[in-house]
């Protein structure tokens, strides 16, 4: 349960004054986090952090003030002009003339309460007005001023205000209002970092640095490093850490299982196996095999390139828990991805005898029920699928080890629904990643974990040759394509991101596909997000049997197919694609023994981070020099955790303005927990409600649970 005192934070923005439906709608689409449903709370509006300032330094007189730029004057109120009705029913605007010792100008209203502008704007009074100026034939008008005071409440009008990210409909001001009443709203809270530190960093306590962060005084205010920014940017990895160590501590400190076995099963499987292990495959199992057979319970991330190798790699560790008398469940992100697994591991499994089957969303009524008994009565060794693993109704006869693959689409939370599932003490844990992820961000992530790399791609490999080519020389691509196909080459050809909306890619991949089927006929074919499972299903059945030479798809491939014979990859807008996806998508080719290449496809001109983008692509093929690249040219405020890389969305820490923060947040997690275990200490208080400030609630029921 979130403390009371945290209840007005959470509470949804139509509880601050001045917030209606409308109001509410609008700032929905503004700060809503996409996890939490469509309801935006008065947290999200004190994360929403303004991106710029407004200075309203008076200008000295009218006729010093410049049209297209905002001014704040002092006037007097001269003339009224109300609009009345003008042909075709539509009313003019209402005018008010105001002046000063240098000239005069009107300000404009286009819909106005008269009696309203009356009060406001009386004749004779004197106001400070501010807003932007325009010029309309020949003369000076403020539309719509967005400031209009008493001269002698002049300190009622702000001199400098902050400007916030928006949304159609949704005014600068109208945020600022709400922003102020989610402040308002600010409980006295203990503080939770070390006295010393805070000292030290001279950073403010937690109520004014959040203040502050809305009322910068000037530009610097709006840096990552502004004091306030520092601060809250590490109270946020601090309560990321906290939560990751409590995670590590509490999976770490239940007794996990011993799940050594003589390995029979195992060196039946790799006797069969047509390829001897790599060094590196070979040193992650024995890391593997030294946590199943370890009382600790085992939290380990398998990271690999795409291609090097970690299927097998995870199937020798579930060999391992099997012969010691459990089962096994691999959980993949996708459907294709569950079936691809299905087929290589059962494929694999075979010489050692293990009964592997599958279960997704897709298998249902008498088959689903014939699975689930099996599963209960230990008849399943291995079971597969994708996350409806994790449902209420699938029960294990003795689950030893989860293996979840592309752990990039999953969360801690699913993380820890699945350690929940394992029957008595629980299950041991892999996850594997094939996105090399930066060491900081593995931080953030991953802290709870250790770290197994496959650094060493399998022998034989050829490299990928790269090029980068301008749209323009389109036709030259598709004839080269002409001459592969021809020879026996298989393509991939990915279609762009055009928007947030899967619709639109959608759109543009099916043109590409009828272009390209104008051109090479039914040897093309196309995949989506959009296809039913069976389709897509099929329509890859077909290219991976060599039935279709060229595969138009959206990014759906992005994960883990596999089709050792194609050797084409072509990427169009590539400029459009992170380091980290196009580094995903090249994968897919260099499987097999011939040569491949990978054509990025891109519209000129390119910017700066683009071109570097596509250099670094065509420089290395080495994955974790991909992802610090990949880093690095994102880095300059770029919040953390984009979708793209799912990763934890991070909402004020930024890299790599906050990088030595990183650090100092994980050891002081690390060194508070290990001074008070149960968080029941002096200080429990205050971190406690760090963690559910920051919607670390997993973390706090964790500790409850014991
Ligand atoms: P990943 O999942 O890491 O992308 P996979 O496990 O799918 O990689 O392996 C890619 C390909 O390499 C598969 O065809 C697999 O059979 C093969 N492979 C795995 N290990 C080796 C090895 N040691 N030597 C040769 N080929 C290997
Ligand atoms: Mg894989």
């Amino acid at each position: 349960m979130r403390p009371p005192r945290l209840a007005p934070l959470f509470a949804t923005v139509r509880a601050l004054k001045g917030v209606g439906p409308r109001i509410e709608g609008l700032l929905n689409t503004l700060v809503a986090p996409r996890h939490q449903g469509a309801h935006a709370r008065v947290t999200d509006l004190l994360w929403h952090l303004p991106v710029d300032l407004i200075d309203r330094a008076v200008v000295p007189s009218i006729s010093e003030a410049k049209t297209g730029e905002l001014a704040t004057l002092e006037v007097t109120v001269a003339e009224h002009r109300p609009g009345g009705a003008r042909r075709g029913g539509r009313s003019a605007p209402y005018r008010i003339l105001v002046e000063d010792d240098t000239s005069a100008l009107e300000l404009v209203y286009f819909k106005a309460d008269p009696s309203y502008l009356k009060r406001l704007l009386p004749v004779g009074a004197k106001r400070l007005i501010s807003g932007r100026i325009e010029a309309y034939d020949g003369l000076m008008q403020m539309p719509h001023p967005d400031h209009v005071t008493a001269v002698e409440g002049g300190s009622a009008l702000p001199l400098i205000e902050p400007v916030y990210p928006l949304t159609a409909g949704l005014s600068n001001t109208t945020v600022r209002k709400a922003i102020d009443g989610a402040l308002h709203q600010l409980p006295d809270l203990p503080e939770w970092i070390d006295a010393a530190f805070l000292a030290k960093r001279g950073w403010p306590p937690f109520a004014e640095a959040i203040t502050r962060l809305h009322a910068p005084r000037a530009e610097a205010d709006l840096l990552p490093s502004a004091p306030a920014r520092a601060r809250l940017a590490y109270d946020e990895l601090f309560a990321n850490q906290l939560a990751l160590a409590i995670i590590r501590q509490r999976l770490r400190k239940r007794a996990g299982r011993k799940l050594a076995a003589p390995g029979t099963l195992r060196a039946a499987i790799v006797a069969a196996l047509p390829f001897a292990l790599t060094s590196a495959q070979a040193r992650a199992l024995a890391e593997i095999d030294a946590d199943l057979a370890s009382p600790h319970r085992m939290l380990r991330l398998l990271q690999g390139d795409v291609g090097s190798g970690k299927t097998i790699v995870a199937l020798l560790a579930m060999a391992n828990a099997v012969e010691a008398g459990t089962q096994a469940a691999f959980m993949a992100p996708t459907e294709l991805l569950a079936r691809q697994h299905l087929a290589t591991i059962s494929g694999f499994a075979k010489a050692a005898k293990l009964r592997v089957a599958l279960l997704t969303g897709r298998e249902r009524g008498r088959e689903r029920e014939q699975i689930l008994a099996a599963l209960k009565d230990g008849a399943i060794d291995i079971l597969i699928g994708t996350h409806a693993l994790f449902q209420e109704t699938i029960q294990f006869r003795d689950l030893g080890l989860v293996v979840i693959d592309e752990q990039h689409r999953f969360g801690v939370h699913q993380r820890l629904a699945l350690q929940a599932k394992g029957t008595g003490m629980g299950a041991e844990l892999l996850v594997m990643t094939a996105t090399p992820i930066p060491r900081t961000l593995l931080l953030t992530s991953y802290g709870d974990m250790d770290v197994s790399r496959l650094d060493e791609k399998p022998p034989g490999r050829k490299p990928i040759v790269t090029r980068t080519v301008p749209l323009e020389r389109f036709d030259e691509v598709v004839d080269g394509i002409d001459r592969a196909v021809a020879a026996g080459a298989q393509v991939y050809w990915v279609c762009p991101l055009v928007a947030e909306s899967e619709v639109l890619d959608v759109a543009a991949t099916e043109e590409r596909f009828a272009a390209l089927r104008a051109k090479f006929g039914d040897r093309v074919g196309l995949v989506h997000g959009r296809l039913a499972g069976k389709e897509k299903d099929a329509v890859m059945a077909r290219f991976a049997s060599g039935d279709l030479s060229i595969l138009v798809s959206t990014t759906v491939i992005e994960v883990g197919v596999d089709v050792p014979n194609a050797t084409i990859m072509i990427i169009e807008h590539a400029e459009r694609f992170g380091l980290a996806q196009l580094h995903q998508l090249r994968g897919r080719v260099g499987r097999g023994a011939a040569e491949s290449s990978c054509i990025l496809l891109y519209r000129q001109p390119l910017g700066e981070t683009a071109r570097e983008r596509l250099n670094v692509m065509r420089s290395t093929e080495d994955g974790f020099v991909i992802a610090e690249e990949d880093l690095r040219l994102r880095g300059g405020g770029e919040v953390l955790g984009t979708r793209q890389s799912g990763l934890p969305a991070f909402r004020i820490a930024t890299l790599p303005e906050h990088q030595d923060l990183f650090e100092v947040a994980r050891d002081e997690a690390r060194l508070r927990l290990t001074r008070d275990a149960d968080l029941t200490g002096k200080d429990a208080d205050a971190l406690r409600l760090l963690l559910y400030l920051f919607e670390r609630d997993d973390a706090v029921r964790l500790i409850r649970a014991g």
